[in-house]
Formats: structure tokens, C-alpha cells, sequence
């Protein structure tokens, strides 16, 4: 009976350590280095023994006590070693995910959980660098949120990331698996397509765009983000993952600077971009010499159209003639502060040519912009003051725009200095309205005039309900809070017919007139104003 049960003890033992050599092969075969092969042939000898030992007690006619005890340790030996085996392969496991969680950490991001910038860099690379004998051909395509910068600083970065997630859910469930998907900057994300040719790239981008036109949601309100795309192809555009990404952007840029969803790379562009470090450099310059131009855009008002409004518009033209949109120096400008500095020359332009105007006998109005670093510029309103009183205008004929994101920036202090400059009997306007998710109470409370409808907002009108029901309420608001509405970028007489009949005070846009030089506002107010002295002589 002793014997018995020592044999079935040494058994068990046995299989308790045949369970340990699996564990351990199944180790080895994950993870494949020395130190855990060695295992396999330890086990193996143990194994060899337990049999050899059963087989002794077997062929005993009887066993002695110290046998039996044996054969208890041997049982008790190989349940420990099922024990250390389970506590090493869990260790095992934990060390082998955080090699993975690691490598995964440096080559994706972990806000969207997708491939970082230099994980997809180095595919790239390994794309035009293969060595297969038909060269692979791709497409990059570059996304870039529109305003995410505004957003992050009038919501929360924290808000701004999970905006940032939403989009890029959205993103993934529109491009397909085999197409490699980057974050490749903060609101920049990066499609590389294989064998483009097979894809109809502006279609792609199109029907994307209309994807991600999906209202995301934070603090329980809804929100469209809108982007623009970059697009540069390989072998075409550039020899190497830098270049293609930089050629990429450069599209992008160009689709922004002329309001385009995006634009594939033409290398003629490449003379104009530079970079920001180069047009600072050049910026410097312009602005000791006030190398700058104002346009003036008209703006037509619906119920006194006798009355000329314009719209001034900085312009800096390059040595080789190249036009430097203000979209793209001004923030420069507000980085270095020099901003104020074109403020100041763009008042005192402004100011100079009313006055100019004002002894021809024509009285329009002018808008002109003013930037958020503005704000802090304690010189303005006495600058302002003075500028009123030495070219003696009407303070009445002139109206300064702030955007609502600059107002909703320091809203407290915006307040103070807007009432300071109203008291001085010049108008106030909030541009790009709808773009700065202002509070109605925080607006009530500004001296406000006038409210301009983002161009965003009025473009798509007449097909988007979403677009219309904002402007029509944005007119309801303001008419309410004694403002007058101005709709921006009414490009087609459809839309400005439709704004009007909404009860849009003014229409500005392309439609209406495009910013012009002053020659050729000069030419442009000669003309309405004998048309306007034709119509009051025949009335
Ligand atoms: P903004 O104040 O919203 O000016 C209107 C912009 O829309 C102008 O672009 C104008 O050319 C463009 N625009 C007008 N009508 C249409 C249209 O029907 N369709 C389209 N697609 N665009 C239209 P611009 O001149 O490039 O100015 C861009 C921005 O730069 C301005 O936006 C303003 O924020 C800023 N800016 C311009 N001049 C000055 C300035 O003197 N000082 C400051 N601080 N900012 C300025
Ligand atoms: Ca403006
Ligand atoms: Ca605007």
C-alpha cells in the first residue's frame, strides 16, 4: 500500500513537471534567448530521474521509510516547480509587454493611438528605399484642422485633445487598412497611400472631407471642425520622406491661403514658401521702411447702399512682386509684437486718406483690423485720440474689428479697452464671429456695434441647414442686442439676395467687390459717387 502510494506520489510528481517543461517550451518559443532554453534540458533531467525512481520503487519487493520520504520530496519537488515556472512566465509576460508598450510608445502617439511622426518618416523611408524592381509609387496626404489653435485657447488643451480624439476616431473610420495612417503633428495628421494612381486622389479627399464634416462634441455642445488638405507624390514631388512631407504642407498652405480644401503640390510654389524664421527676418525689414500697402474692400450696405463702406486690408508685396497674404505675416507680427507698430501704420493710413477723401468731398466709412496683441497696447487709445484730432475726421466713419477669439482671449480686458476706444465715438465690430465660441453673456456685455458672420458660416449657406440656422439666429442675436450683421465672403448674387432677405445690414464679399488697390477705389468711388449724384439729381 506504501509502495503504492509512493509510486503514484513520484508520478504525479513527474506530470506536475512534464506541465513545467511545456510551460517552459512554450516560453523559449516566445520569447527565444539562452537563458530561457536552459530550462528545457533542466526540466528533461528531472524528468529522467522521477521515471528512474518510480521504476526502482516499482521493482522493490518492499520500500523503507526514508523511500517513502523520497518519494514525498520528489512529489513536493515537482509542485514547486510548476509554482516557479507560473511565477516566472508571468514575470516573463509583464517584461515582454513593457518592451512592447515601450517600442509602441516611441513609434505611435498616445493620445490617438496612431504612428507618430517618426514612425512614419521611417515608413516612408522604407517605401521608396525597397528594393523591388518596380518602384513604388505613393501619395501623402496631409490633414490640418483649421483654427485648432483658437479652439485650444479659448477651450482647454485638455478640451482641445479630446476634440483631437474624436477627430481622429472619425478619421480612422474612413481610411481604409491598408492605408498607413499618422498623427503627424499636433493637429496634423498623414495618409500615405500606396500606388496612387489607382485612386481618384481629389475624389479621395473629397469624400474624406465630407466624412470628418461630422459635428463633434464637447461640453455637451456641438461642433464641426474643418480642414484642409496638402497633397505631394512620390517619385514626382521630392527623393525623400523629409521632402515629400515638407512639399505636402506647402499645399496645404497654399489651399489655406486661398481658402481651398486642399491642393496638391506644384513646384512652382516652392519660390514663395518660406519658412518662418525667413519671413520674420524679412518682416523685420518691411516694417522699418512700413513697406506695406493698405487695399480696401468694399462692403455694400442693404438699407442706405448710398453710403460706402470699406473694408482695410494690409498687403505686403515682396521684392520679386510675390503678394505675402496677412493670414500668414500677421501672426508673425503678433509673435515678435511688431504688430503694433503695423497697427499704428495701418490707423494712421486709414485716418490720412478719410482725410484725403473727406477734402474731395466723399465721407466713406472704414474698417479697419485690429490684432489681440493690440489689446495690450496701453498707446492705442491715445494714439487713436490724437490721429482723430490731426486729420480732423469724423470719429463716426471709422469701425475697429477685434475677432471674437482675441475678445473671448481676455474678455475682461478686452471690455476695458473697447470702452475706452468707443468713448472716443469710433464704432466696434466683432470679426470672425461663430469661429470663437463666445458666451451670450460675455457678448451683452461688450460695447459692440457690429458682428461679422465667418466667412465659414455664409459660404455653404444655401446648402447646409446647420450653416443657415447659425446665421439666421447670429442675425436674431445681434439684432436683438442692437448690433448691426455683416455676412463675409458672399461670393455668388444667389447668396447675397438670400442674406439680404434674412435681414443682413451688410453684404461683403467678392460679389460685391474684391479688396482693391487705392487707384483703384479711387476709380471704384468716382464711379459710385457720380451714379449716386445721377440718382439724387434724377429723383
Ligand atoms: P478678415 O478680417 O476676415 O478679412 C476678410 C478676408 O476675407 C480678407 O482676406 C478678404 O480678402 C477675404 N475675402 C473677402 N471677401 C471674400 C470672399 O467673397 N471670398 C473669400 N474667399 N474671401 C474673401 P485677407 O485680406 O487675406 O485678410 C485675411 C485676414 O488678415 C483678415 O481677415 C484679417 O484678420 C487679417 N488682416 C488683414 N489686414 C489686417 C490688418 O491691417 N491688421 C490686422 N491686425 N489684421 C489684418
Ligand atoms: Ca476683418
Ligand atoms: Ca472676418
Amino acid at each position: 500500500m506504501i509502495k503504492t502510494l509512493s509510486i503514484v506520489l513520484v508520478i504525479m510528481g513527474m506530470f506536475a513537471l512534464l506541465s513545467a517543461l511545456k510551460s517552459s517550451i512554450s516560453l523559449y518559443q516566445r520569447d527565444r534567448r539562452p537563458s530561457t532554453f536552459s530550462f528545457v534540458p533542466v526540466v528533461l533531467g528531472f524528468i529522467i530521474g522521477y521515471i528512474l525512481y518510480a521504476a526502482f520503487l516499482s521493482m522493490k519487493p518492499e520500500i523503507t521509510f526514508i523511500e517513502c520520504v523520497v518519494a514525498v520530496i520528489f512529489f513536493g519537488g515537482g509542485i514547486f516547480c510548476v509554482m516557479i515556472f507560473g511565477v516566472v512566465s508571468q514575470s516573463m509576460e509583464r517584461i515582454a509587454f513593457a518592451e512592447f508598450q515601450q517600442r509602441h510608445n516611441a513609434s505611435h502617439d498616445r493620445l490617438t493611438g496612431l504612428p507618430n511622426r517618426r514612425f512614419l518618416l521611417k515608413t516612408i523611408t522604407e517605401q521608396i528605399t525597397d528594393d523591388s524592381t518596380i518602384q513604388q509609387k505613393l501619395a501623402l496626404i496631409i490633414i490640418d484642422i483649421n483654427n485648432f489653435n483658437n479652439l485650444n485657447e479659448v477651450f482647454s488643451h485638455q478640451k482641445g485633445d479630446v476634440l483631437l480624439a474624436q477627430f481622429s476616431t472619425r478619421l480612422k473610420e474612413y481610411v481604409d487598412d491598408d492605408i498607413f495612417l499618422a498623427r503627424s503633428s499636433g493637429n496634423r495628421f498623414t495618409l500615405v497611400l500606396l500606388n496612387p494612381e489607382n485612386t481618384n486622389i481629389p475624389a479621395y479627399i473629397e469624400g474624406m472631407q465630407a466624412y470628418l464634416d461630422h459635428p463633434l462634441t464637447i461640453n455637451d455642445h456641438d461642433m464641426n471642425l474643418t480642414n484642409t488638405a496638402g497633397v505631394a507624390l512620390f517619385p514626382e514631388h521630392g527623393s525623400n520622406a523629409e521632402e515629400l512631407l515638407k512639399r505636402a504642407e506647402i499645399s496645404m498652405y497654399s489651399a489655406k491661403r486661398i481658402q481651398a480644401p486642399y491642393a496638391i503640390y506644384e513646384p512652382s510654389r516652392t519660390s514663395h514658401f518660406y519658412d518662418q524664421t525667413e519671413l520674420a527676418a524679412m518682416l523685420h525689414n518691411a516694417i522699418s521702411t512700413m513697406d506695406f500697402e493698405l487695399y480696401f474692400q468694399p462692403v455694400m450696405n442693404v438699407q442706405t447702399p448710398n453710403q460706402t463702406t470699406f473694408e482695410a486690408l494690409i498687403r505686403w508685396t515682396l521684392n520679386d512682386g510675390y503678394i505675402v497674404r496677412p493670414d500668414d505675416f500677421i501672426p508673425i507680427a503678433e509673435q515678435t509684437n511688431a504688430i503694433k507698430q503695423i497697427t499704428h501704420w495701418v490707423l494712421e493710413t486709414a485716418i490720412a486718406q478719410l482725410a484725403i477723401w473727406h477734402s474731395q468731398g466723399i465721407f466713406p466709412q472704414v474698417q479697419v483690423n485690429l490684432s489681440v496683441k493690440d489689446l495690450e497696447d496701453n498707446n492705442l487709445e491715445p494714439y487713436l485720440k490724437r490721429l482723430l484730432k490731426t486729420y480732423a475726421i469724423n470719429p463716426a466713419q471709422l469701425t475697429l474689428e477685434l475677432t471674437e477669439t482675441s475678445m473671448m482671449q481676455n474678455p475682461c480686458k478686452a471690455r476695458e479697452v473697447l470702452e475706452k476706444i468707443k468713448k472716443l465715438g469710433v464704432s466696434l465690430s466683432i470679426d470672425d464671429f461663430g469661429t470663437g465660441f463666445s458666451s451670450l453673456s460675455i457678448l451683452s456685455n461688450m460695447p459692440i456695434d457690429e458682428i461679422k458672420i465667418d466667412r465659414s458660416f455664409v459660404t455653404d449657406l444655401l446648402y447646409s441647414s446647420n450653416h443657415e440656422a447659425i446665421v439666421r439666429s447670429t442675425i436674431y442675436l445681434a439684432h436683438s442686442l442692437e448690433c448691426r450683421v455683416v455676412a463675409e465672403g458672399v461670393e455668388t448674387e444667389a447668396l447675397g439676395q438670400y442674406l439680404m432677405s434674412i435681414g443682413c445690414d451688410k453684404i461683403q464679399g467678392y460679389w460685391y467687390g474684391r479688396p482693391m488697390t487705392l487707384a483703384q477705389t479711387d476709380a471704384w468711388l468716382h464711379e459710385s459717387h457720380l451714379v449716386n449724384f445721377r440718382v439724387a439729381s434724377q429723383n
